[in-house]
């Protein structure tokens, strides 16, 4: 309330129509690889941004009031703190798997698939993590979410390109992982506004958890390649083993949706520093395109061949959220540092995957995550069930042990 009442009605009228014209502006530039045509309107999102940060008030940095709309209580500072380890680590690591590790085959997930074979694939995973269709539905769209319309009624959408089976069945996990976390909302919480996750970044912890902890864990494959093979008979003769191996490569990649675990991070980091640094004015948002490909070259090994694979390729900015991002990052280290807590309580819980019960996890989850809604603010949530502050360790130690095993280091 404090905070829309920060805002004048005209600046919000006005900031309406600039991010309406960016929009358009960024289809059409993406289109064209044409960054400078976009320029303009970034530029205009920038100052709209910093003016709103000003309304808003802040004690440290501009970029903390933003923050407060997708991280509430999360700091541009923390934010740094957070990163510089997970840097220091991570690029060396990456370095590492590349140059002596043993990458996966996963030639074997090549071929053609029916999308309606797909289509049921997804809905088989939903059982599996146990999504309420009774209180949902799963529909097609050209980009994946879930929305929640309200107490009974959370609906998830998919898509499915036919080259693989596993964007679609890892994608069904993800927001299966968000519709989970709402259909677990008690009722009285709508009553309340609290019905709402604790953050975008804890909210994403709940959908990264299934996709990456569970969908793709040892575990999990273990127990669904009988289930993919019942819709894909050709998977009947591989082990899980190789299907666990197969999606789990990692090979930096250009555009930050197909990023595996390890390198994922790395894609959130270089435009958290961009987005900091227009906010703060240490950045011109003409350099963008050279920053980008710099970054993506030091953090990452690659340059983009052109803009709308590099600086270009997401909504984000066009759509005036800045301070976005990082909640996909924090999502990951929010689940990474659940997971061991979750081990502890449940010493069975590959057990109990592998046999396809995923009533402990859920029941962990509801227990810790989902029954407080917004109750807490997300460091409140997570020192409440881990016993401490975010820490990034968790996250590292994850993907090194699990990656190291994997690519035979
Ligand atoms: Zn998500």
């Amino acid at each position: 309330y404090d905070r829309n009442r920060a805002i004048p009605p005209d600046f919000v009228e006005q900031f309406q129509i600039a991010q309406s014209e960016a929009q358009s502006a960024w289809i059409a530039a993406r289109k064209a690889n044409d960054f400078a045509s976009f320029q303009p309107h970034l530029e205009k999102i920038v100052e709209f941004a910093r003016r709103l940060a000003e309304y808003y008030g802040y004690e440290d940095h501009p970029y903390d009031a933003l923050l407060e709309d997708y991280e509430p209580g999360m700091t541009c500072k923390q934010l740094r703190a957070i990163i510089e380890p997970l840097k220091r680590d991570l690029v060396p690591f990456l370095r590492k798997l590349a140059a002596a590790g043993t990458p996966p085959d996963r030639s074997l997930l090549d071929g053609s698939f029916d999308q309606d074979a797909l289509r049921h694939l997804s809905r088989s995973a939903l059982e599996f993590v146990q999504y309420d269709f009774e209180a949902g539905a799963l529909d097609d769209v050209a980009h994946p979410f879930t929305a929640t319309i309200g107490p009974g009624d959370v609906r998830i959408t998919n898509r499915y390109p036919t080259d693989s089976p596993i964007p679609s069945l890892l994608g069904a996990m993800h927001e299966g992982g968000h519709a989970l976390y709402n259909q677990g909302f008690p009722e009285e919480l709508y009553m309340l506004g609290l019905a709402g996750g604790s953050s975008n970044g804890i909210h994403e912890s709940q959908s990264r958890m299934m996709e990456n902890q569970v969908g793709r864990s040892r575990a999990f494959w273990q127990f669904f390649q009988p289930v993919l093979a019942e819709h894909f008979p050709q998977f009947a003769s591989g082990s899980p083993e190789a299907l666990y191996r197969a999606v789990n490569v990692v090979e930096p990649s250009l555009i930050r949706v197909e990023a595996d675990e390890v390198t994922y991070n790395l894609h959130i980091m270089l435009r958290f520093e961009i987005e900091a640094g227009l906010i703060e004015g240490s950045i011109a948002v003409a350099d963008l395109p050279a920053l980008w490909n710099q970054a993506m070259k030091d953090y990452l090994g690659i340059v983009p061949p052109n803009d709308a694979q590099g600086v270009l390729q997401d909504v984000h900015w066009s759509m005036g959220y800045i301070g976005y991002f990082p909640s996909y990052m924090l999502g990951n280290l929010y689940a990474a540092q659940m997971l061991p807590k979750i081990r502890k309580d449940l010493p069975a819980l590959d057990a109990d995957i592998r046999r396809g019960d995923t009533n402990p996890l859920l029941g962990w989850l509801r227990e810790n995550v989902h029954r407080h809604g917004a109750t807490y603010q997300p460091n409140e949530l997570i020192e409440r069930i881990t016993g401490h502050a975010l820490d990034p360790a968790h996250f590292v130690r994850y993907v090194t042990e699990k990656y190291s095993d994997i690519y035979g280091l």
